[in-house]
């Protein structure tokens, strides 16, 4: 066991309330390599009266955007000289292969940065009005106590987009990590304790009933960030509404990429690795239903395949390991009832050909063909290395075969013509659309879906108005009396 892991609650470590426990697997062995707390509602309001206190009572809130941008500048640099470390944890806790935790977490830095140079530059504003000798401006103030619950496929990814800009506002936060990936949460919270004041960083471990869905229903939380399933978002909607808090919903995706006849090939059958393998394909935006032009199809299906069977599965820590175990116990069955289902309604599968290790939960890369536009596999969000292979005549056909999904939260298209793509990306139900590139994203774009995917953005202004609120005020310069209200002028 590598370490017993307690809450953080302004500014110290704690057991839950109860003493409850959980073990943390590490997905490459499926064997518990930690322990975290299991927490309840105690644990919960606990650590929202204390992110209150700080928000109430502390500096945080009313301290000077420079003084607040400096803290911010100084969590970059835990990312930068901590960021080795931190994504062998991520990694041994999640499975996500390091060479994709060792190049993400580092540039994580770049998000506190971001919202840093924002709020150095960000003021208020003067408004013009029809009243004379009235001076009205209005400013963006923190909303409170902010609940950031995130998912278990890229924790300090998914904490980034919340905790920069929430903090960057002034805000207070809780923290829900996944119980099933909480320490690369914790390992990093750890970090943090000599640079944010007490109480205003706090992290609370366990699952969503016991944990998550207090937290969310919490009469002290003023703001919701969840980033996760799309029936669990349904039920975060329905308990912050108890309180009325604001909230963002970062939900899944069944997106789509269109490849034309006049695609680069390389750059498409790349994008199609990096849309559906990237992260062992547990990505919101896994990019697994691949619809070729029929002029490009077989020449990209044959390229795929053969790309797809040298595919390198094995141990994450393991620098040249392309794809690692998926994250959590139970998804190996599910994948397997899925593509069973497929096959049984006529698909065909190619795989990575090598040996699979014989502990944890490896799943081999898979690309199918001949899938039914009604199988699960084509529907569900699979959160797997899988990509489905299919065919389309022209732009209008491929136009409606991407929308063909509840989910709407990135697209990408293939091809040489720029106007194509001019022409095509306000027809795309997503919202993202990436042309000749996929899963690009920084600081300063906003990020989000529609549909079953979810609402609000994360990242860029957008991402940091909301975590504000407006205030707008008036301010009465004239030497005049304020005249009766009784007395007709
Ligand atoms: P999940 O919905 O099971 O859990 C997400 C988080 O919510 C966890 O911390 C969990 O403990 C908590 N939770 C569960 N029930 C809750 C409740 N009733 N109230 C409050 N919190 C509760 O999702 P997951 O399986 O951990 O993650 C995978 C999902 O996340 C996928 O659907 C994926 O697409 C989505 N995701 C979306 C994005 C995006 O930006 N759109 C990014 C990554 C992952």
């Amino acid at each position: 066991m590598d370490r017993i892991w307690q809450n953080f609650i302004d500014g110290r470590w704690k057991s839950a309330v109860g003493g409850g426990e959980r073990d943390s697997l590490e997905p490459s062995t499926g064997l518990p390599w930690a322990r975290i707390a299991d927490s309840g509602p105690e644990d919960v309001d606990e650590a929202v009266r204390a992110a209150r206190r700080s928000f109430d009572e502390g500096r945080w809130p009313r301290c000077s955007a420079a003084e607040r941008a400096g803290v911010l500048r100084r969590i970059a640099a835990v990312l930068r000289d901590h960021g080795a470390e931190l994504a062998r944890t991520e990694s041994r806790d999640n499975g996500k292969p390091i060479r994709e935790t060792g190049a993400l977490i580092p540039y994580l830095g770049s998000y506190y940065d971001y919202y840093a140079d924002l709020i150095a530059t960000l003021g208020g504003e003067l408004v013009a009005t029809d009243k004379p000798a009235m001076t009205a401006f209005k400013v963006h103030e923190p909303l409170g106590v902010v609940a950031a619950i995130t998912p278990w496929n890229s924790p300090l990814y998914l904490l980034a987009t919340k905790l920069a800009p929430a903090l960057a506002a002034g805000n207070t936060v809780v923290i829900k990590p996944s119980e099933h990936a909480s320490c690369s949460t914790l390992a990093f919270v750890e970090r943090l304790a000599e640079i944010v004041p007490a109480g205003v960083v706090n992290v609370v471990t366990g699952d969503g009933i016991a944990a998550g869905a207090a937290l969310v229903s919490h009469p002290g939380v003023d703001r919701v960030a969840f980033t996760g399933g799309v029936e669990t978002g349904r039920r975060v909607v329905e308990g912050s509404a108890r309180n009325l808090a604001r909230l963002t919903l970062e939900l899944g995706g069944k997106s789509a990429q269109l490849v034309f006849d006049d695609a680069d090939l390389t750059s498409a059958v790349n994008g199609i690795l990096a849309g559906t393998f990237a992260a062992t394909g547990q990505s919101c935006v896994a990019g697994s239903r691949v619809y070729v032009q029929d002029g490009m199809h077989d020449r990209l299906l044959e390229t795929l395949k053969e790309r797809t069977r040298a595919v390198k599965v094995g141990d994450p820590l393991d620098p040249e390991t392309e794809i690692g175990p998926l994250a959590v116990d139970g998804q190996v069955e599910r994948l397997d009832a899925i593509l069973g289902e497929a096959v049984a309604a006529g698909a065909e599968l190619t795989h990575a050909e090598g040996d699979l290790p014989e502990a944890g939960w490896f799943y081999r890369p898979t690309v199918a063909t001949n899938v039914p536009a009604t199988a699960r596999l084509n529907r569900e969000e699979l959160f797997g290395p899988v990509a489905s292979v299919m065919r389309f005549g022209d732009e209008d056909d491929g136009v409606r075969l991407a929308n063909d999904s509840r989910f709407g939260l990135a697209a990408g298209l293939w091809t040489t013509d720029g106007a194509r793509v001019q022409r095509l990306t306000p027809r795309i139900n997503a919202g993202i659309v990436w042309a000749n590139t996929y899963r690009m994203a920084s600081p300063s774009m906003p990020f989000g879906g529609r549909g079953d995917s979810g609402y609000g953005v994360e990242g860029g202004v957008e991402g940091f108005l909301s975590y504000t609120q407006m205030k707008t005020a008036w301010i009465n310069a004239s030497p005049d009396p304020m005249p009766d209200p009784f007395k007709m002028r």
